[in-house]
């Protein structure tokens, strides 16, 4: 990478990925430490540079010669690695900034993971380097590899090296470090850094992201995450570089965070994990939801060029696989393409008469290497073709990697993806893992399913234009600042709630909010009949369930009767009945959801989904965070498994989507201009085929101190 001819400007965490001389501060001649471990790994791997031991106790070491302190090493060194007992660790770091060391990577655990007092002298640490300007991995954390051939460092204590390739990987956990390196050997898959960063204390995912995003050798950046140390930085900084380069994560915890306690239906979906599956899609960056499945897309994007579309061509050589790729890539929402007249008459012209020259191609058994290269032409050729899955099942005799080859002849020259599902033998796999130049290789349609649907999903956040801004809406802001301040800590009054509302410009039903039956009666006469009566008591969050609400209720009598009895069936309950709502009585329509609830670490969450009973049983709803501009208020909005009722099904009217997708990002703006909103729940919102038809049932708001 440092090619003399084009030298590129230096980064700042060069001193630990590329340094000319390594001191390794701890340096122990027990064969079975971990310090020796590592300096193995650094000689054996042949480091480019010089090494230099630090022990004061010996003079040599791994028949390199070892100094007595760091100052006392003639020569500039660039990284030192610290593997001191925990204690020393600062005394050894501030000898190292005086010695004008720029990188550190601190193996020593023993601080912020501990608890407090690990805690205080982790900070210190981060002071320290931050003062001095040097760069720091850890501490707490597995070492740093790189593979670039005129550096060569492995700087880890793992039996397994690294192979050199085009993913930039980083841990948060050293133990898996180790278990992915061995992973990543075994299927064959290159690296061109390797980084466990331990506690984060200096250098974080984001120093990392930013270090590959302008590296032409890193071409897709892989992490495994178990918490977001700055999750506004790191949306910043992704949405930046996904748009240059594909960043995979596995996030852990998926299901751990648990159900969060919280009152409101927003609140409560939230606390799962679906906060950050949305957080990181709105920042175009991959989730997979295993290490296997990171490796399988990871392998892809790093050889295949981006599908334009979600369109599926499948050409395979048996009837049983080729289904079953089909149906997985229709759950995944990909489409199988429809091939031309063109493409069925090329395929007819050279295949035997009992294939199929539909989508699938089925080429049948006898299909050779020479069918296999001509079928994958014909469908890659197809307009209506994105991308190619091929599908291998090895007949006895024929040779699988003669298969690959053909294949791989005539992908090369067609800028669209092709990946290979090879139900092959293990050595066919071992004979193919390390050959970069053949397509991509599954033992599955499944996988191989779910890498193209990232594939196309990843596209297609890169086809979006960049520099989306929020919309701006003119709302009454301080008047809304008002009627929240009338609360400390609490819900709002539902005539507050639904004020909220109005103010920014969100349809509601037509409502009264009354104390005594002669005030509910002179409402409905307002309102007009059939109406609704609901109790108002401020200790009543689900009003149904108390007998506190009755809709259409047709005239005087029956409202009259309706007042007598709900004072019975909600002092019942054990609420104190303090006023009624009379609403008019709304029909037809879809009921959704629009939520906000806001997360400690991301801010404002919105959410969207179909309300009513709907919300309990099916929890079909999707996330965002703010800012939320109307592209990704679409995506919330046609996202949800139900979108088709909203669209109308069985001559049933449709609603108004552009409304929906409106109010989403009106209430965006209501949760980031107003902090003290802590959740808020429109449930139902009743959605018609027009704006005059659409308004909000229910309302709920509870405010309090602001979180973030
Ligand atoms: P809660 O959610 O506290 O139980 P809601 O006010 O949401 O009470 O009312 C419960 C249900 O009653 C709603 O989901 C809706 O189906 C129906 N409903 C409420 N208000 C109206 C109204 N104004 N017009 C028609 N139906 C209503
Ligand atoms: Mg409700």
């Amino acid at each position: 990478m440092t090619d003399p001819t084009h030298p590129r400007s230096p980064r700042p965490l060069d001193p630990i990925f590329s340094p000319h001389a390594v001191a390794v501060v701890g340096a122990s001649r027990r064969r079975e430490s971990l310090s020796f471990r590592l300096i193995h790994n650094l000689v054996v791997n042949e480091f480019a540079g010089v090494i230099f031991p630090v022990n004061p106790q010996a003079s040599a070491l791994h028949s390199l010669k070892c100094y007595p302190t760091v100052a006392a090493i003639p020569d500039p060194v660039d990284l030192a690695v610290i593997m001191v007992p925990r204690d020393k660790v600062q005394g050894m770091v501030e000898e190292c900034v005086a010695k004008g060391v720029k990188g550190l990577i601190v193996i020593t655990a023993g601080f912020s993971e501990t608890g407090k007092e690990g805690a205080a002298l982790e900070w210190r640490l981060r002071e320290t380097v931050r003062a001095a300007g040097v760069r720091m991995i850890g501490p707490n954390c597995m070492g740093v590899i790189n593979t670039d051939s005129e550096v060569t460092l492995d700087a880890t204590f793992s039996p397994t090296p690294a192979r050199r390739g085009a993913i930039g990987f980083v841990s948060q956990s050293g133990a898996l470090g180790v278990a992915i390196l061995n992973v990543a050997q075994d299927i064959g898959v290159g690296l061109t850094q390797f980084v466990s960063m331990g506690n984060k204390a200096d250098v974080s995912g984001n120093d990392l992201i930013e270090h590959w995003e302008d590296d032409p050798e890193t071409k897709v950046i892989a992490m495994y995450l178990e918490s977001f140390g700055n999750p506004r930085r790191f949306t910043e900084i992704a949405k930046r570089v996904t748009r240059k380069k594909p960043i995979l994560v596995v996030k852990s915890g998926r299901t751990a965070e648990g159900a969060r306690a919280a009152s409101s239906h927003t609140g409560a979906i939230a606390g799962t994990d679906v906060t950050v599956s949305a957080f990181l899609e709105q920042c175009g960056v991959l989730r997979a939801n295993t290490i296997e499945e990171m490796f399988d897309v990871a392998r892809a994007l790093a050889r295949v060029p981006l599908p334009s579309g979600f369109r599926v061509g499948i050409v395979t050589n048996a009837g049983g696989p080729a289904i079953m790729a089909t149906d997985a890539c229709v759950n995944l929402g990909l489409q199988i393409a429809e091939l031309s007249d063109a493409t069925r008459a090329t395929l007819r012209s050279f295949l035997p008469p009992e294939a199929s020259v539909g989508n699938p191609v089925d080429m049948i058994a006898s299909a050779t290497p020479e069918n296999y290269a001509k079928s994958v032409a014909a469908v890659l050729d197809d307009p209506a073709v994105d991308m190619v899955m091929v599908i291998n099942v090895t007949p006895v005799l024929a040779n699988p990697i003669d298969v690959l080859q053909s294949i791989a002849a005539v992908t090369r020259e067609r800028p669209k993806p092709v990946l290979a599902v090879m139900m092959a033998t293990e050595e066919f796999y071992d004979a193919v893992k390390t050959q970069r130049d053949l397509p991509p290789v599954y033992h599955f349609p499944e996988p191989a399913a779910r890498v193209m649907y990232l594939l196309a999903r990843y596209a297609a956040w890169r086809r979006r234009p960049a520099d989306r801004a929020a919309p701006d809406f003119a709302t009454d802001d301080a008047r809304v600042a008002e009627i929240l301040g009338e609360v400390k800590d609490g819900y709002l009054d539902q005539a507050a709630a639904f004020r909220v509302l109005e103010l920014y410009g969100v349809p509601v039903a037509k409502w009264r909010r009354v104390s005594g039956r002669d005030e509910v009666l002179k409402a409905a006469g307002e309102i007009g009949y059939p109406v609704v009566l609901k109790a108002v008591a401020s200790d009543l969050v689900h009003k149904s369930e108390a007998g506190a609400v009755r809709v259409d209720l047709r005239d005087e009598e029956e409202l009259g009767a309706a007042v007598a009895e709900m004072d019975r069936s909600v002092a019942a309950a054990g609420h104190a009945v303090e006023g009624f709502l009379v609403q008019e009585m709304a029909r037809g329509g879809h009921e959704v959801i629009f939520g906000i609830t806001t997360d400690p670490r991301f801010g404002p969450l919105l959410m969207f989904g179909l309300g009513g009973k709907y919300v309990e049983v099916f929890q079909d709803v999707r996330f965002a965070v703010t800012p939320l501009d109307a592209e990704e208020a679409r995506d919330v909005v046609r996202g949800i498994r139900g979108f088709k009722l909203l669209e109308g099904v069985r001559g049933e009217p449709g609603a108004d989507v552009d409304l929906l997708v409106e109010i989403l990002l009106r209430l965006a703006q209501l949760s980031q201009r107003h902090p003290r909103i802590r959740e808020l729940d429109v449930n139902p919102f009743l959605a018609g085929p027009d704006r005059a038809s659409a308004r909000a049932l229910d309302a709920r708001i509870r405010v309090g101190e602001p979180s973030v």
